[in-house]
């Protein structure tokens, strides 16, 4: 089945009132753990934003969007039925597919009926006296629960908001993540795209030959892989289907959560050994030459280079113009330091005619006029559309957007607007009973293959959730030594790497005024699981029940 239409879902199918347990989101996590829940016996109700679930790819439509984790992998693993039921139609299938797998999973599972749609949670207030979260809404609903689990997704709080007179400009303004589902006509229009990641990127590949005229405002140089991205037949979706039971044991225990994991040590091997290990993989035309070629890239300065002046040599090969190579080939970071995105013809986009660079390093982007984009040296850019792919308040912003009290009335909010905190990305102290999935200081927050990490914080949530009940208890929440031992434990891995020494989304550096810590647990994703087992098989040692 590659396509299926599916039903609208009725917006609101739950009442007011009481619940055991609140899940926010119907993303890849949502949907997951309100399966597990449910399963467990618990009266679950999820509550969602968006009309329809998706998650991240309900909202990502924007043109050129798709997987950058192969269609086989980025997978639900706990039911081969689900898994073999599906059948992609290319190994790094677009949105839409996406989407549409998304409402397979929902329907296959009879999930839509637990959540609510068009339906923002407001605030989360836990009450003491009662051990219960109460949970208001923008409907003016509120739902109360023993438990509640935040499923908000780690890239869904757009920057959109961050340029002076955004608001005065007449053409048409969108951030990635909130295109239209009608879409946008940018055919004969004058387009301006903010920013070059991983989103940028597929935008302006997708977009260059349609606008008349695209001026793409370029600060940071970005890394890139060429994509491989084959059809998929009959005899590609046998081979992948065969191998369920193989992959479901290997992807949550490699480093990255992907099938694939590291060569060897880089020191054993010799510089022409590692040249035609990165050539070889660098022709698989996947994520793989950073996730999983030479652990080292990420620590070890020589061989951070070594990859690095092989990619930026890649890049040269294709960008022949000199101003274009000092524009857009980095040169003061290492590869894979931050998100190395995949694209299709990226770099050639900037030779078209119709196509304009306009560096945004030394001369910053002012402000937005009624006629474009002004820059700080005065000169304003005349646009028809501007597209701001301009990311996200990662891992943390998705929940301080919520009004969120734990014990005493403390805002997350602000304790996060102090220090970044959590332990094993899954609870905070003084938020009891409150389980967080794709939150800082996990895998889950950027270096893993999303549904693998998803998936095994959704299964130990609901493992701890099933031990609070089968123990007869009211509260669970982690103890302010263990949370100082897990944030002392991820700060002594970061700091080994040299991923804290670049500016990303990763440390937080694209919000003004965010705390900088490393929102990703970077010590591997099969190691994060065996220290998260480990808190099982231990009884949470560490976290105070009663
Ligand atoms: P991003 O990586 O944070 O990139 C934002 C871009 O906007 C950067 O180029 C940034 O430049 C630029 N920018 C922000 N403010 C600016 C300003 N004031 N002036 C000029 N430029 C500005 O965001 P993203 O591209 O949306 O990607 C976020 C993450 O989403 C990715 O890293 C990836 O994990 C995920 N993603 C995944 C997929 C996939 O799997 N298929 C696709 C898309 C995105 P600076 O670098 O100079 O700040």
């Amino acid at each position: 089945m590659t396509a299926t239409a599916y039903a609208s879902p009725s917006v609101v199918n739950k009442p007011s009132g009481s619940y055991d347990a609140i899940v926010i989101g119907a993303g890849v996590a949502g949907l997951y753990q309100v399966h597990r829940l449910r399963d467990l016996g618990l009266n679950v109700i999820g509550l969602e934003t968006g009309s329809g679930v998706g998650g991240t790819w309900y909202w990502n439509r924007y043109p050129g969007c798709r997987f950058d984790s192969e269609s086989y992998i980025y997978q639900y693993w706990f039911s081969q039925d689900v898994y073999e039921s599906w059948t992609w139609s290319e190994r790094f299938p677009a949105q839409p597919e996406i989407e549409r797998w998304m409402n397979f999973v929902a329907d296959r599972c009879d999930l839509r009926k637990e959540f609510n749609f068009n339906t923002t949670v407001k605030s989360a207030v836990y009450d003491e006296t009662k051990s219960r979260w109460v949970v208001t809404t923008d409907r003016g609903s509120t739902f109360d629960a023993k438990y509640l689990v935040t499923c908000c997704g780690m890239l869904s709080a757009p920057l959109s908001e961050i340029f002076p007179g955004q608001s005065s400009f007449k053409g048409k303004l969108v951030h990635t993540s909130r295109w239209p589902k009608e879409s946008i006509d940018l055919n004969g229009k004058r387009v301006g795209v903010i920013g070059i990641g991983a989103t940028g990127i597929q935008v302006i590949q997708t977009i260059a030959s349609q606008c008349k005229h695209l001026k793409i405002f370029v600060r940071t140089p970005q890394y890139i892989i060429p994509m491989k991205n084959p059809k998929y037949g009959p005899a590609e979706a046998a081979w992948y289907k065969g191998r369920f039971d193989e992959l479901k044991e290997t992807v949550p225990n490699t480093f990255t959560g992907f099938e694939y994991d590291f060569v060897g040590a880089w020191e054993d091997h010799s510089p022409e050994q590692r040249r035609e290990v990165m050539e070889r993989i660098w022709n698989e035309g996947s994520l793989r030459l950073w996730l999983a070629s030479y652990g080292e890239i990420f620590s070890d300065e020589k061989a951070s280079d070594e990859i690095s002046d092989f990619v930026r040599e890649k890049m040269q090969e294709r960008l022949k113009d000199p101003r274009l190579c000092d524009l857009l080939i980095p040169k003061d970071y290492g590869f894979g330091t931050h998100r190395v995105p995949l694209e299709s013809g990226y770099l050639e986009v900037y030779h078209r005619a119709n196509v304009e660079a306009i560096s945004v390093r030394d001369n910053p982007i002012q402000c937005m006029t009624p006629e474009g984009i002004q820059l700080a040296n005065g000169d304003v850019h005349e646009l028809d559309v501007i597209i701001m792919a301009t990311g996200f308040d990662a891992g943390s912003g998705a929940l301080t957007r919520i009004d969120i009290r734990g014990r005493g009335g403390r805002s997350l909010k602000e304790d996060w607007g102090r220090d970044i905190r959590t332990a094993l990305g899954m609870q905070v102290h003084g938020y009891p009973n409150m389980f967080t999935t794709g939150a800082p200081l996990a895998p889950s927050a950027a270096l893993c293959n999303m549904t693998t990490c998803l998936q095994q914080q959704v299964d130990w949530i609901t493992n701890c959730i099933d031990h609070v009940e089968q123990s007869g208890m009211n509260v669970i929440e982690v103890t302010k030594e263990k949370e100082d031992e897990w944030v002392a434990h991820h700060d002594e891995i970061a700091n080994g790497t040299l991923v804290v020494k670049t500016n990303s989304w990763y440390m937080g550096s694209n919000v003004d005024g965010k705390p900088r810590r490393l929102l990703s647990y970077i010590g591997g994703v099969g190691p994060y699981k065996k220290k998260c087992d480990e808190v099982t098989e231990s009884g949470y040692a560490g976290f105070a029940k009663r």
